[in-house]
């Protein structure tokens, strides 16, 4: 018997669009627009799905969705302090692929793979190829008594099949020391298809407390599909929890922020990070300043209850927790 909500995704994930020029023919956009995008390198070309691609507005190159993840010659723009490992990920691992950079939790590697790819991501430069067997990191675990929960990252975790995923919570399930499961995964969002049945049943089948901190950074980003797959994983239990990033021409203003928070809170899930942009090399256009971040904490404290106003921070290389603005 075919499992249709399983391959669902798959499908879903080996049609997403690779091709600028297919990209904006799709949103009706001119070739003005095609002379400023750049076929990205290989190993971080354009990548959308097309449900990601139907929530963008058509003949507007100022889209915020379009923004996130159209390769723009701007890329290649080169600003001091922006740089290949601006978070200090390399000197953070543990082996190869395990990052413990805070007290008690650390953050395993367990794909390269996304099932779409930011523009602005911090990992874009990260070396994926020379990573440690999955036993050397459950080994590496197990021998820390002090952890106390294991983020599964990458990539996205869950672009991984479910018996895969499901293997890897059993095996940590049998580490005692262990006792929360948190996935960062951006696929509820650009991938509803993603939350199935074969999904649920391994989250609600481990012993942990699960927590899933899920990407939007856009009120756009969750549509009825989006909203449906974030209520089914809370319906199971599971603690979703929302980060994004502050983007120049994608949300860096007060009401899109507010918007956003109120969107989320109506698929119940709560705003936790909102980071200010690392510098990464090919990022510069993005970035937002100091100072306007602040004005808009404030224009975001005013206008919300204080469960929707997320954290606002940065990322400092060597400090022990993200460093509040
Ligand atoms: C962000 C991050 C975490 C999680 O930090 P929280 O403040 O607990 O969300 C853990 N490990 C690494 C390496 C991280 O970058
Ligand atoms: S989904 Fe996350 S890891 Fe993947 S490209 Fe986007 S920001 Fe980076």
């Amino acid at each position: 018997m075919i499992n249709i909500s399983s391959t669902n995704w798959q499908r879903e994930l080996r049609n997403a669009i690779h091709n600028p020029v297919h990209l904006l023919s799709l949103l009706e956009l001119s070739d003005r627009l095609l002379t400023e995008t750049i076929v990205a390198k290989q190993r971080f070309m354009l990548r959308v799905p097309k449900g990601y691609v139907a929530r963008m507005r058509k003949g507007d190159p100022d889209d915020p969705l379009l923004r996130q993840v159209l390769p723009l010659v701007e890329e290649n723009k080169r600003l001091q302090g922006f740089s290949l490992d601006p978070i200090g990920d390399v000197v953070a691992e543990k082996v190869s692929g395990l990052l413990h950079k805070y007290q008690g939790r650390v953050l395993w590697i367990t794909t390269g793979a996304c099932a779409i790819h930011c523009r602005y991501c911090f990992r874009q430069h990260y070396n994926y190829s020379s990573h440690s067997s999955n036993q050397a990191v459950l080994d590496a675990i197990r021998a820390d008594s002090s952890l106390s929960e294991v983020i599964l990252s990458g990539g996205d975790p869950l672009v991984l099949d479910d018996s895969y995923l499901s293997e890897l919570a059993q095996s940590l399930a049998r580490i005692s020391h262990i006792q929360r499961l948190r996935l960062h995964t951006r696929c509820p969002i650009v991938l509803p298809e993603r939350v199935n049945d074969e999904l649920l049943a391994w989250l609600t089948k481990t012993r942990f407390q699960v927590i899933m901190v899920v990407q939007a950074n856009h009120p756009n980003e969750l549509n009825e599909s989006v909203n449906q797959a974030l209520q089914r994983l809370v319906e199971a239990g599971i603690t979703v929890l929302n980060q994004s990033v502050l983007l120049r021409g994608v949300n860096d203003n007060a009401a899109t922020l507010i918007a956003l928070s109120e969107a989320l809170f109506k698929s119940r899930v709560l705003p936790y990070y909102l980071h200010l942009l690392d510098p990464v090399q090919g990022s510069v256009h993005f970035n937002v300043s100091e100072k306007n971040a602040l004005v808009l904490l404030e224009q975001m404290r005013i206008a919300l209850p204080g469960y929707l106003v997320p954290s606002m921070v940065r990322e400092v290389a060597g400090m022990a927790y993200k460093k509040p603005i």
